[in-house]
C-alpha cells in the first residue's frame, strides 16, 4: 500500500469540503491536512478544524522558515500547507487529502511527482455552481466575485490533473473519489 497526498482542487463553491467530509467519513485511513490561513473565520469555523488562523506576519515568518510544502495568496489572503502534520501521517504509511487551490496543487506535483494525485472537482453547470455558491451564503457579494473569477482559469488547466470528477450527485461523487483513492494506494 502507498502513503500518497491526493490534492482535491476546484472552483470555490463546488463542493471540495463537502465531498471531503463525506469520503473521510467512509474512509477513516485517509488524514486531512489543515492549512493555515490569514483570512477571518467564517461563522462556525473553528481554529484548528477547518484552519489554524493566523496574521500575515506570523505566516510571513513561517514561509521564511520553510514550514511550508506550498503556500498562495489569492482572495486578498494567504494559504498554506503546514509540512510537519504531513510528513508525519505519510512516515506513519497514511495517505493525506490537501484541500489546495489549483496554483498550490501543481506546486505540490511539481515537488513531490509520484507521490502526489491531483484531482479536479468540476461542477455539472456553471448554474449549478452560482447557487451553491451563493446558497452557503458565506461571502459578501464582493468575495464572490473574486471567486467567481478565479473560475475559468482553474477549469482551464483540468488537462494537468490525473482525475477530475464531477460533483453532481454528493454520494455518487464521493464513491467514485473512494474508488480512485483505493485505486492509487493499492497500486
Ligand atoms: P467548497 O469547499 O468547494 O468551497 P462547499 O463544500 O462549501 O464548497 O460547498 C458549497 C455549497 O454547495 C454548500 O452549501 C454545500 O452544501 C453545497 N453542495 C456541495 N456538494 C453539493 C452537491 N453535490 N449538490 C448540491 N449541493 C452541494
Ligand atoms: P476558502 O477561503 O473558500 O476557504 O478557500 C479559498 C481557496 O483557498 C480554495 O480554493 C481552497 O482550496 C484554497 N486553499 C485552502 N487551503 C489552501 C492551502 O493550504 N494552499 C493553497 N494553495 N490553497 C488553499
Amino acid at each position: 500500500m502507498r502513503a500518497l497526498l491526493f490534492c482535491i482542487s476546484g472552483p470555490s463553491g463546488v463542493g471540495k469540503g463537502t465531498l471531503v467530509r463525506e469520503l473521510l467519513k467512509i474512509e477513516p485511513e485517509l488524514a486531512l491536512s489543515i492549512s493555515c490561513t490569514t483570512r477571518a473565520p467564517r461563522p462556525g469555523e473553528r481554529e484548528g478544524v477547518e484552519y489554524f488562523f493566523t496574521t500575515r506576519e506570523a505566516f510571513e515568518k513561517g514561509i521564511a522558515a520553510g514550514e511550508f510544502i506550498e503556500y498562495d495568496d489569492h482572495f486578498g489572503n494567504y494559504y498554506g500547507t503546514p509540512k510537519k502534520y504531513v510528513f508525519d501521517e505519510m512516515a506513519k504509511g497514511r495517505s493525506v487529502i490537501l484541500e489546495i487551490d489549483v496554483v498550490g496543487a501543481l506546486i505540490v506535483k511539481r515537488d513531490y511527482g509520484e507521490k502526489v494525485i491531483n484531482i479536479l472537482i468540476v461542477p455539472p453547470s456553471e448554474e449549478a455552481l452560482d447557487a451553491r455558491l451563493k446558497g452557503r451564503g458565506s461571502e459578501s457579494a464582493e468575495q464572490i466575485a473574486l471567486r467567481k473569477k478565479r473560475v475559468e482559469y482553474e477549469l482551464s488547466k483540468a488537462k494537468e490533473y490525473d482525475y477530475v470528477v464531477v460533483n453532481d450527485d454528493l454520494m455518487r461523487a464521493t464513491y467514485e473519489l473512494r474508488d480512485i483513492f483505493r485505486k492509487e494506494i493499492n497500486l
